[in-house]
């Protein structure tokens, strides 16, 4: 590579660089032919060299440059350096003062890539940098890093067409020769160490352009991946359900979104399974996305022991250093990549297709921070963009994605029997007791299963001991301080105390903000001593069974208990033995474990959590429900109960659950969206805002419904409506009050396009900075 320091010869053109960190709009910089690349295209040598668009042609360099899209870039940014990366190449900048790129670094997004998050920002209306800032790892943000991938070079064609003459450079000699004799490349880091080869050796033969770097060693190139190479073990004989979901999915081309719409044990998995072996076949990659990586260490098995290819992991838990390096792309051999939410845009080559397990799950909307994406929303851009078919799966699907398979824009697959089991028979029963949920029915049905050899589980959705302790004179009901919720009554046993630490025996808990507190002796309001819990928790449970069942043992599930990787794994072993035990936990249980000898299932009091004033609180009460009774009798051959605790036992919904048809339920919930034109009816957004002093939010979001108020009437626009603020419904949280403001219609482009006026409203009056705020597009709790 020449170096040309000739300044006449210096060729300058402008990049727009969208930063790593949450600034609201991309700035221009300039790029001179002085400015050290680091590889410019792939495989080409140099670490650090220099840039030579100066000799082509304008037009010639700008194909040359849209190569630069998507590469990381070092820029200075006030007075210090930051890393972004390149989304634009223009010829002119309406910049003043624009100052220069300091370096080039590595390519992390294609051009592709770029065009598709240009879509996605503008459809959640924030900046680039906004988005990146939530979706890129940390290790990227950082400067100057490189993949530990390891670095390979190898022997460039020109060196194999024109052999160098390097006598007069024994050690360039030396090293040439043995990179030229190696069959795939040699590591840089064997060349340093194993043969005491110095950087500047190897830089010299890259600047004779004698060797090219390798991104990573690729065995035996040509060789495509056959059948016998890929499978460890064959796939399961399809049921017939399968096999007709399968064969639909195998006959789509291009983009196509199917909905797998399969009862708990249905098989879904194995469908995954055997659609992605098809597509490895084809040497492309697959994308799964499911809700949390820690509950599904079944799922993650059978996979690691379908498949020889690679499968890589990527969530919060795996390590800054991997996470970068699976940012710097998947390589070109055919690969699985499991990951939650923000692995939804991992730069993978040749991706072929994209599946979304639990798509109905919550957990794939970021529901924090200035941009609440959904991954599903994101899969299906990206699908859209690359032509590939995508797979929402479910027992429960989403109204949203049930509507669009309903209204054809989906393809839905259903399957409506489990492969290898009979679905459990579902109770309602009714709490006869006034002491305890654990009435003399239940104890009975606890009874008989253990009897059966059988475990017992049991859910409830609330940890501690109790969600509220009540004074039986005034009824006042101690509350956080912090916060606008009643505190929670915990009460651990005599070993938990131990396990816990730092925490008292017996305690106040605030679920919201963390906080721990004593328990009073008396009421805070009128000095009553008689004061005490009120409802009922896990531990509560637990307590009340260790005193009908003191042989039998029992596990309790929930975050008070399993916080730490290692109890869980730990439980999920202990879970797996089959001997008979009683199974206590929250929600922790529903996702994903594969409990093969749970005979009986209870959920207690599903009152309380049907009804709540979230709009969508009916729709995740249902999931939940039948995602728990799920867990019963997944093993061949044994006939297994689920017993839902209710006192209302003809509400429709539970009707439903009762005779496995989630259809039903679905059909139900869109009946009530439709008539309050709620979502998936309306698009709903909510400008979010928090500050400590009430007036201060409520002042803010008034401000602004006032100018989109007048905005609307201005331009005459009738189908937006704007209301609010509103608090939420938890309206303070660690003492920060917490509104939002509601804009909903009918038509998605006219709420987006609202959003684009709110948000420039906000950066014109410099409100953008003062206040804290994001959008929340479809939120998940209103
Ligand atoms: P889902 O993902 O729908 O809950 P899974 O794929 O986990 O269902 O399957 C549930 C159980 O049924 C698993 O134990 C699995 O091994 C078994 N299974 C799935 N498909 C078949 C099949 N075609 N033949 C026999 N067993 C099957
Ligand atoms: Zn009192
Ligand atoms: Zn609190």
């Amino acid at each position: 590579m020449v170096t040309h320091k000739n300044h006449d010869d210096v060729h300058t053109f402008f990049v727009e660089v969208a930063l790593f960190q949450a600034v609201h709009d991309n700035f221009d910089y300039q790029i001179t032919s002085n400015v050290p690349v680091f590889s410019l295209n792939e495989g080409e040598a140099s670490s650090s060299s220099v840039y030579t668009a100066h000799q082509s042609s304008i037009n010639e360099s700008f194909n040359v440059n849209h190569r630069l899209i998507g590469r990381r870039v070092l820029v200075p940014v006030g007075r210090t350096d930051k890393v972004g990366v390149i989304v634009d190449i223009k010829h002119t900048s309406t910049f003043r003062n624009v100052k220069l790129v300091n370096e080039v670094l590595d390519p992390v997004f294609s051009y592709a890539d770029i065009q598709i998050i240009k879509k996605i920002c503008a459809f959640y209306n924030c900046s680039l940098p906004e988005f990146f800032s939530v979706i890129i790892p940390k290790k990227l943000k950082e400067a100057k890093f490189l993949p530990s991938n390891e670095v390979f070079y190898e022997a460039s064609l020109f060196s194999k067409l024109t052999p160098p003459n390097l006598s007069r450079a024994k050690l360039q000699k030396n090293a040439f020769e043995l990179i030229l004799h190696s069959q795939h490349g040699l590591a840089r880091k064997l060349l340093l160490k194993k043969y005491n080869i110095s950087a500047q050796t190897i830089q010299s033969l890259l600047n004779k352009s004698l060797i090219q770097q390798k991104q990573t060693i690729v065995e035996n190139k040509s060789d495509v991946l056959t059948k016998d190479d890929l499978l460890k073990e064959s796939g399961l004989a399809l049921t017939c359900e399968q096999s007709t979901a399968l064969e639909v999915l195998l006959s789509t081309e291009g983009y196509a979104c199917s909905l797998l719409f399969g009862v708990t044990g249905s098989g879904k998995t194995e469908v995954f399974l055997q659609w992605c072996e098809q597509i490895l076949l084809k040497q492309q990659s697959v994308l799964i996305l499911v809700p949390e990586i820690n509950l599904s260490p079944q799922t993650l098995s059978r996979f690691f022991n379908r498949f020889n290819a690679p499968i890589h992991i990527y969530h919060s838990d795996v390590s800054d250093k991997i996470r970068g390096e699976l940012w710097h792309g998947i390589g070109c051999e055919p690969s699985i990549i499991i990951g939650t939410r923000s692995a939804v845009l991992l730069p993978i080559k040749n991706l072929g297709a994209i599946i979304l397990d639990e798509e109905h799950d919550g957990s794939f909307k970021q529901s924090s921070g200035k941009v609440r994406y959904s991954a599903r929303d994101i899969a299906l851009f990206r699908a859209n963009a690359y032509r590939i078919p995508v797979l929402l799966a479910s027992a429960t699907p989403s109204l949203e994605s049930y509507k669009n398979a309903k209204e054809g824009k989906y393809q839905l697959l259903q399957m409506k029997h489990r492969a290898n089991a009979a679905l459990p028979k579902v109770h309602l029963i009714k709490n006869e007791s006034k002491d305890s949920l654990i009435d003399v029915q239940l104890q009975e049905i606890i009874h008989q299963t253990l009897g059966a050899q059988q475990q017992v589980l049991i859910f409830i959705n609330q940890r501690g001991y109790s969600p509220k302790i009540i004074c039986y004179h005034c009824k006042h009901i101690e509350q956080c301080k912090r916060c606008d919720a009643a505190l929670s009554f915990h009460q651990l046993d005599k070993n938990e105390e131990q396990q816990e630490g730092m925490k008292p025996n017996r305690y106040l808990a605030c679920h919201h903000c963390g906080c721990v507190n004593n328990v009073p002796k008396i009421c805070g309001k009128c000095n009553s001593s008689e004061i005490f819990p009120l409802g009922y928790g896990t531990q509560r449970i637990e307590a009340d069974l260790k005193m009908c069942f003191p042989n039998t043992e029992i596990f309790r599930i929930d975050r008070d208990n399993v916080s730490t990787k290692t109890k869980r794994a730990d439980l999920a072993e202990k879970i797996k033995e089959t001997t008979p035990k009683l199974l206590i936990g929250t929600q922790m249980l529903a996702k994903g474990h594969d409990f093969s000898s749970v005979g009986s299932v209870i959920i207690l009091n599903t009152d309380g959590v049907l009804y709540s004033s979230n709009f969508k609180a009916q729709e995740s009460a249902a999931q939940l429900m039948f995602q728990v009774s799920g867990r019963a009798g997944r093993r061949f051959g044994m006939s297994s109960h689920v017993y839902i605790q209710t006192m209302n036992q003809d509400v429709p919904i539970l009707q439903s659950i009762a005779h496995h048809d989630y259809e039903k339920v679905l059909q139900l919930l869109l009946g009530d969206r439709e008539a309050t034109c709620m979502p998936p009816f309306s698009h709903l957004v909510l400008l979010r805002s928090n500050h400590a002093r009430e007036q201060v939010v409520f002042g803010f979001l008034n401000q602004i419904k006032q100018n989109m108020e007048c905005m609307l009437v201005n331009y005459k626009i009738e189908d937006v409506d704007v209301y609010g603020p509103i608090p939420d419904l938890i309206s303070k949280k660690n003492a920060v009050h917490h509104m939002s403001l509601v804009f909903k219609s009918r038509s998605r482009g006219r709420v987006i396009e609202m959003l684009r006026c709110c948000r420039q409203y906000m950066i014109q009056e410099k409100l953008n900075a003062k206040f804290s705020w994001s959008f929340d597009y479809n939120p998940v709790d209103f």
